[in-house]
């Protein structure tokens, strides 16, 4: 049995949007609770190395909690909640200008973005936080992600590290989630108990079986353990991303990881848009219903975003974020999408151009109503598709803008 995961070199190899996770126990000096700067320099170094092949970076940083409690004098073993976000208030200041420092020798802009559970639930915050991290990205900034520890009370937290960055992953559209801890993989039972055990490189599904071996394997060190890792993989595939779990410890654990080593990969079936897709189509209940005319209706044919100007009516009273329908002028379904604009809103900026939306709200908002990434094509798109997949010359210009085109390549 080989002990790498050829498709998941592949997945590497080809990478685009790659979120990193690292655990508490690889940026703290254990003893002192000194933040490992060599560490980090030689982190840096491997991020900046990834850059410059044209891949999107976001980090999911945990060690608020352990750089910070020595300066408030706590005890590891003595913490209560209140304790634990005081000392992550404490700790993550340090952290973030750690970052900021080792980054910034390779010429990179951090930004630190703190979330808490219910930013991933509710469809509104969710909506919110992506299209800041997506701006992030596109500016060229490498977001520095961790929970709010602060804010959250033990039942609306994400508690660990390794489901937060999970559901980064997923909430960015990322490709690759490489989770770097003391870990180096999964193992059919315990390796420090059971000399037998054997290291698995590769799995696809997470049947009861591997979360059973996660059981198994569960190790003392950090907040996580396997039955964490076990659970972001499962959100991870769901979204049509891949993970992967490699030690980190050593200097350059990226490097390190690109190079061979041991590790564990889950690679899912699909892509991460279909997955996305799936979730719009299947899941959310449409609030609301837009109709749009003949112009509109071709363009998202087309695989286009909806843009203010092509629609007729707005019926429904939702908030951003909502899902609705998509109609034609004769009530044929197009698609399903999520909204940009709350009802209200689209009804004022309806069949205007999108450079209006600025004087019509008095604020700026995104140019379309409904992204081409957050919409499902429905049947009756068909009868408005171009015959081959050149482009239709009697497409209406105003439907679609430059900028929206250039958002999404
Ligand atoms: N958010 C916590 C911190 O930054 C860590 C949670 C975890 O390690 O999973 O200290």
């Amino acid at each position: 049995m080989g002990t790498l995961s050829l498709r998941g070199r592949a997945v590497l190899a080809r990478a685009r949007r790659v979120v990193i996770k690292i655990g508490s126990a690889l940026l703290v000096e254990q003893g002192s609770g000194d933040i490992r700067r060599a560490w980090m320099d030689a982190l840096a170094k491997d991020i900046a190395a990834l850059r410059a092949e044209g891949r999107e970076v976001l980090i999911v940083s945990s060690g608020a909690i352990a750089v910070g409690r020595r300066y408030l004098g706590l005890d590891p073993k003595r913490m209560r909640l209140e304790d634990k976000q005081a000392a992550a208030a404490t700790g993550q200041i340090r952290l973030a200008h750690a970052y900021q420092e080792v980054m910034a020798e390779h010429g990179f802009t951090v930004a630190q973005v703190l979330l808490t559970l219910d930013d991933s639930e509710n469809r509104r915050r969710y909506l919110n936080a992506r299209s800041c991290i997506d701006t992030l990205l596109k500016l060229g900034a490498i977001p520095v992600i961790n929970e709010n520890d602060t804010v959250t009370t033990q039942e609306i937290r994400f508690g660990d590290n390794d489901r937060l960055a999970a559901r980064v992953a997923q909430m960015a559209s990322a490709d690759t989630l490489i989770l770097l801890s003391d870990i180096d993989g999964l193992y059919t039972a315990d390796p420090n108990k059971d000399p037998k055990a054997a290291f698995i490189p590769e799995v696809t599904t997470i049947t009861p079986e591997i979360a059973g071996m996660a059981g198994a394997a569960l190790t003392p060190h950090g907040t996580g353990g396997m039955i964490t890792k076990i659970l972001a993989a499962r959100i991870c595939l769901d979204a049509g991303c891949a993970m992967v779990i490699a030690p980190g410890k050593e200097m350059h654990p990226l490097k390190r990881l690109r190079e061979g080593g041991r590790h564990t990969w889950f690679l899912p079936e699909g892509e991460p848009m279909a997955a996305r897709k799936t979730w719009i189509s299947g899941a959310l209940k449409a609030e609301g219903c837009l109709t749009v005319d003949e112009g509109a209706a071709k363009a998202l044919s087309q695989g286009r975003s909806l843009l203010p100007a092509g629609v007729r009516a707005v019926e429904g009273d939702f908030q951003r974020g909502a899902a609705v329908r998509v109609v034609d002028l004769e009530g044929r379904p197009l698609a399903k999408g999520l909204m940009a604009y709350p009802a209200e809103d689209a009804r004022t900026i309806m069949g205007h151009q999108s450079s209006e939306i600025e004087a019509l709200l008095g604020y700026r908002g995104r140019e379309v109503l409904i992204h081409r990434d957050d919409m499902v094509l429905e049947g009756g798109a068909r009868a408005y598709a171009p015959p081959s997949d050149s482009a239709d010359p009697s497409h209406s210009e105003a439907s679609v803008s430059d900028t929206d085109l250039q958002a999404t390549p």
